[in-house]
C-alpha cells in the first residue's frame, strides 16, 4: 500500500505543479505503518525527485516511481540503507543528506523546517514548537519590547533594499491611526529566483507566524499576503494553512483569549514585476493598477488604504519568530555585525548543484560556488554571476573572495537583490546576457516615466544593434549614459537599476562588447 501511495504521490505532484516532487517518509514509532509527508523542498533540486528517509536522515536522489517500491521494502522495512540511489560524489558516500557537501556550509534558519515537516499540517508545526514566538509575543512582551527586540537584531528586509525591519516596525508603531497593515510581499519575480516560493510550499505557517508577530507588535489587525497566481502550491499551501490556524483559533477575532485580533488575508497576483515594489504592490491589491508612485509619502505612513503599513517579503517574516524565540543576541551572533543573519539564494546556471541553499551572511561567493554549488558544470571555467536578477549586477572571478552581504555587495556595485544567482561559464556571451535582462525590465517596465519607459528601450535597441553586428564603438558611450540618466531620474526602484546589468558587464567585460563590433563589421 506505501508503495502505490508514494508512487501516486510522485506522479501526482509532477504533473499538477510540474515541479519535481519531494517526499518524507516516516516510520512511526510505535507499529509498523510509514507516514508520507507532503513535505516542500529540499532545496537539492539538481538531484530531485528526492526522498528523505526519517528518523534516520537517508537521502534517495532521482528517485524513478519503480524504486519505491525497494525503498519501502529495504529503508523502511529492513532498515537498510540503499547505496545504489544515495547521494555519491567521487567516490564518496554519504549517509545523511546533512553530511552531503551541499548541505554542510548551509545554515538554514528560514529554510529549516522546508522538505522535513508535513506542510499541509499545523500540528507538526506546532509539534515542533511553532506559534511559540508568536504566544510569547502576545503574553510575555509588551508592543515596545516585540519591536525592540527585532529592532536590536538589526534584521535588514530580505526582498532587495535590505531596510532594518525594526526601523520600519517602529515608524509604523509610531503612526497615529487606529487601522494599520501587515502585508508580505511574496510577489519573486526575478528570473532564476525562487526562494520566497519554497518558503511559503514548505513552512506557511512560520510566514503566517512572523506576520502575526508583526501584528502584536505594530497593533495592526489584518494583514495580506500578496502572492503571484503563477505559485499555485504556494496559494494553496497559504491557503490551508490560514484555513488550519483560523480553526485552531490563532487568527480570528480574540485570539487564544487574549483581546487581540488578527486576521490574513490572499492576495493572488497576475505575475507583474512591478508589482514587487512597495507602492505598486500595495495599489494591485486595493484593486487599482499595479503602478509604483511618487513618494513621499511612504508606504510606513501611508501604504495599503492609505494607512500605515509594514510591508516585509516572505523571507525576512521568516526570521521574525526565531528572533523573538531566541534573542536578538542570539541572531547578531550569525553573520556581520551590519548585516546579521543567513540569506537564501536560488543558485542557478552552469553549476553542478542548482538549487536552493541558504548560508550565514558574509559567505564568500567562492564558497557558494565551489563548497556549496559544487564548482562548474562539466569542469568548465567560472566566468561570471548574476546576482540580485534583472536589478543587480556581475560579479567575475576576480570577486570570489567577495562576502556576500548588503554592504560589501553595494561597494561592488552589485547588489543582493532577492538572492537570486545565475552562474555563467566561459561560453557565455556577457552582452548576450546583458540584452536578455534588459529585454526582460522593458517588458515589465509599466510605462508611468519617461524614462524607464523610453530609456530602457533605446538600451535595448542599442544591444540589439551591437548583438548583430550594426553596433558601432560609441554606442557603449551611449549605453553608459543612458544607465546614468535613468537611474538618476527613474521613478522607481525597477528603473533606477534597470541598467545595473548593462554597465557591469560594459566595466568587467568591455572587450567582449567591443569583440561583436568589431567582428561583424
Ligand atoms: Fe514604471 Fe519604470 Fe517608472 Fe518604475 S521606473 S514607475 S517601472 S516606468
Amino acid at each position: 500500500g506505501g508503495a502505490i501511495e508514494i508512487y501516486e504521490q510522485l506522479i501526482k505532484s509532477n504533473e499538477k505543479y510540474d515541479v519535481p516532487c519531494t517526499v518524507t517518509l516516516e516510520k512511526e514509532p510505535h507499529d509498523k505503518s510509514i507516514g508520507i509527508k507532503k513535505s516542500g523542498c529540499h532545496g537539492f533540486c539538481e538531484m530531485g525527485p528526492l526522498v528523505r528517509i526519517e528518523p534516520q536522515g537517508w537521502l534517495y536522489i532521482k528517485v524513478k516511481p519503480e524504486d519505491c517500491a525497494e525503498i519501502i521494502e529495504k529503508s523502511i522495512i529492513n532498515e537498510t540503507f540503499i547505496e545504489r540511489l544515495a547521494y555519491k560524489k567521487e567516490g564518496v558516500m554519504y549517509p545523511t543528506q546533512e553530511e552531503i557537501p551541499f548541505y554542510k556550509k548551509q545554515t538554514r534558519l528560514a529554510l529549516e523546517h522546508c522538505g522535513h515537516i508535513d506542510a499541509t499540517s499545523i500540528n507538526e508545526y506546532l509539534a515542533i514548537g511553532g506559534y511559540g514566538a508568536f504566544t510569547k509575543a502576545l503574553f510575555d512582551m509588551s508592543q515596545e519590547d516585540v519591536v525592540k527586540e527585532i529592532d536590536l537584531s538589526n534584521l535588514r528586509g530580505r526582498g532587495g533594499g535590505g531596510y532594518p525591519t525594526g526601523r520600519k516596525w517602529k515608524q509604523v508603531k509610531g503612526q497615529n491611526s487606529s487601522v494599520k497593515y501587515i502585508v508580505c510581499n511574496g510577489d519573486e519575480g526575478d528570473p532564476g529566483a525562487f526562494m520566497d516560493r519554497s518558503i511559503m510550499e514548505g513552512d506557511p505557517h512560520r510566514v503566517l507566524e512572523g506576520m502575526m508577530i508583526a501584528g502584536v507588535g505594530c497593533g495592526s489587525a489584518e494583514g495580506y499576503i500578496y502572492v503571484r497566481a503563477e505559485y499555485p502550491l504556494a496559494v494553496s499551501r497559504l491557503e490551508t494553512a490560514i484555513g488550519e490556524a483560523k480553526e485552531r483559533g490563532l487568527l480570528g477575532r480574540n485570539i487564544l483569549s487574549s483581546g487581540f485580533d488578527f486576521d490574513i488575508k490572499i492576495c493572488k497576483g497576475a505575475g507583474a514585476f512591478v508589482c514587487g515594489e512597495g507602492s505598486a504592490l500595495t495599489a494591485s491589491i486595493e484593486g487599482k493598477r499595479g503602478m509604483p508612485r511618487v513618494k513621499p509619502p511612504r508606504t510606513v505612513e501611508h501604504g495599503l488604504f492609505d494607512k500605515p503599513t509594514v510591508l516585509n517579503n516572505v523571507e525576512t517574516f521568516a526570521n521574525v519568530p526565531f528572533i523573538i524565540h531566541k534573542g536578538a543576541k542570539w541572531y547578531k551572533a550569525i553573520g556581520p555585525e551590519n548585516s546579521p543573519g543567513t540569506k537564501a539564494f536560488a543558485l542557478t546556471g552552469n553549476i553542478e548543484n542548482t538549487g536552493l541553499i541558504e548560508v550565514p551572511m558574509g559567505t564568500t561567493l567562492g564558497e557558494v560556488i565551489f563548497d556549496i554549488g559544487g564548482g562548474m558544470r562539466g569542469g568548465h571555467e567560472f566566468k561570471a554571476v548574476q546576482i540580485g536578477g534583472p536589478s543587480g549586477g556581475c560579479l567575475t572571478k576576480e570577486q570570489l573572495d567577495l562576502p556576500l552581504d548588503f554592504d560589501s555587495l553595494k561597494k561592488a556595485g552589485a547588489m543582493i537583490g532577492s538572492g537570486g544567482l545565475v552562474v555563467m561559464d566561459e561560453h557565455t556571451c556577457m552582452v548576450e546576457v546583458a540584452r536578455f535582462f534588459m529585454n526582460f525590465t522593458q517588458n515589465e517596465s509599466c510605462g508611468k516615466c519617461i524614462p524607464c519607459r523610453e530609456g530602457t528601450k533605446r538600451m535595448l535597441e542599442i544591444l540589439d544593434r551591437i548583438v548583430s553586428g550594426q553596433g558601432v564603438i560609441e554606442d557603449l558611450d551611449m549605453l553608459l549614459e543612458l544607465a546614468d540618466t535613468i537611474s538618476a531620474t527613474a521613478l522607481c526602484g525597477l528603473g533606477k537599476t534597470a541598467a545595473l546589468p548593462v554597465v557591469s558587464t560594459i566595466r568587467n567585460f568591455r572587450e567582449e562588447y567591443e569583440a561583436h563590433i568589431v567582428e561583424k563589421r
